[in-house]
């Protein structure tokens, strides 16, 4: 009983956060035509005809003009819609267990659960402190030290 609840709440939440998604993506797009419009304008003065665009040409307008950070943007926002279709959306990548809806709600382009991200974050810190250590140890001719916060 309590696991179809939870089931059926995180059906909502993710139709929730599709939806916001959606809203994200569009609000996006609004963003980009304008930028077009202003864009063809400038052309138009140049003598171009370019208000009747095929849709090719006009993805390679718009791929010309989004800034790095928009495409990355419009990306992630479309890789994570095609997750939540495929289903595969909130599941940790690392351990495939469900990535709490407070941290998707923060992050919502994540693929690792808290855990693993921390847990990533400390090989990443602890390969770095047996550099250290390993320096420390052959200075002080001593394996003793054991302390955690070197
Ligand atoms: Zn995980």
């Amino acid at each position: 009983m309590a696991k179809q609840k939870t089931a059926a709440n995180r059906k909502k939440f993710l139709a929730d956060l599709r939806e916001h998604l959606l809203e994200m993506k569009s609000k996006l797009h609004e963003e980009i035509d304008s930028e077009l419009k202003a864009e063809r304008e400038g052309a138009k003065d140049e003598g171009m005809d370019t208000y009747d665009l095929a849709s090719e040409e006009r993805d390679r307008e718009i791929n010309f003009i989004l800034s790095d950070r928009e495409r990355m943007k419009v990306k992630q926002i479309d890789e994570a819609l095609s997750r939540i279709e495929e289903g595969a959306y909130g599941v940790c990548e690392s351990c495939g267990l469900e990535i709490a809806e407070e941290r998707l709600k923060a992050m919502p382009f994540t693929r690792l659960c808290r855990d693993c991200q921390q847990d990533q974050e400390r090989e990443a810190r602890s390969q770095r402190r047996f550099d250290d250590e390993r320096n420390t140890y052959r200075k002080l001719g001593s394996t003793d030290a054991d302390e955690d916060n070197l």
